[in-house]
């Protein structure tokens, strides 16, 4: 059965934790293509959010390279704000026959119980969890419990089905978030090697993180 990864995501930028995570996960779980979906109106976000076009630019210059990433604008066409459940129901009735795995951090998925609607999410798809920067799997209340009832022992049972299983995958490390570069970058601390360096003349040139009455660099 044909397998895809579904990784959301503010990518407000995107950076290399995001990128690693989402090669490694594709190839260590076979998936035939990892979808990348940018956020319209994040629910949970209190900062102003940049253009969606600015971001979009951002990611489709970030996997421009690697034809197993592909961005879905999905969420970016849908008015309100973006909640996941809805995103997988119009997955799930694009591609009834395929095995969808939700990809996720750790830290997104501790704060599950908190996104809307979060219980359907397994009728729809798998949920494949990244271990971040030091979070560790929780053992114990809703989500330990539901750990203990859906976990998989092996990488070939989300192929077997096309939902309802948890995956637990480690990956390399990287202590990067879209914040701390947000913020770095508004401090004037360049962040090459964190993202790709073709996101960052997207960044110089758009003048997206900069206060706004701020001077501006211009692109070299
Ligand atoms: P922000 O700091 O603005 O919240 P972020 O860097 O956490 O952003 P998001 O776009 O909110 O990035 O995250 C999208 C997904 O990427 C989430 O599932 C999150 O857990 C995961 N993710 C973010 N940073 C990393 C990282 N360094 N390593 C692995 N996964 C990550």
């Amino acid at each position: 059965m044909r397998c895809i990864g579904i990784f959301g995501g503010t990518f407000d930028p995107v950076h290399y934790g995001h990128l690693r995570t989402a090669f490694e996960l594709r190839e260590r779980l076979a998936l035939d293509e990892v979808r990348f979906v940018p956020c319209g109106q994040p629910p949970h976000r209190k900062e102003r959010v940049t253009p969606s076009a600015v971001r979009m630019e951002m990611l489709a210059a970030a996997i421009a390279d690697e034809p197993g990433f592909v961005i879905d604008e999905r969420e970016l066409m849908r008015p309100g704000p973006s909640y996941t459940v809805d995103t997988l129901a119009s997955l799930r009735a694009e591609f009834p026959e395929t095995a969808l795995c939700l990809l996720l951090g750790m830290d997104a998925f501790l704060d599950l119980p908190t996104w809307h609607d979060w219980r359907k999410l397994l009728g729809f798809a798998h949920l494949v969890v990244a271990h971040r920067p030091g979070w560790q799997a929780p053992r114990e209340g809703l989500l330990g419990t539901l750990i203990k009832s859906h976990r998989t022992t092996a990488v070939r049972e989300l192929r077997e089905r096309v939902a309802g299983s948890i995956h637990i995958e480690p990956v390399t490390q990287l202590e990067v978030s879209s914040t701390e570069l947000r913020r770095s970058i508004r401090a004037g601390i360049e962040p090459r090697y964190l993202l790709p360096d073709n996101v960052w003349r997207i960044i110089l040139a758009s003048h997206c993180y900069a206060a706004p009455h701020e001077e501006t660099t211009e692109v070299s």
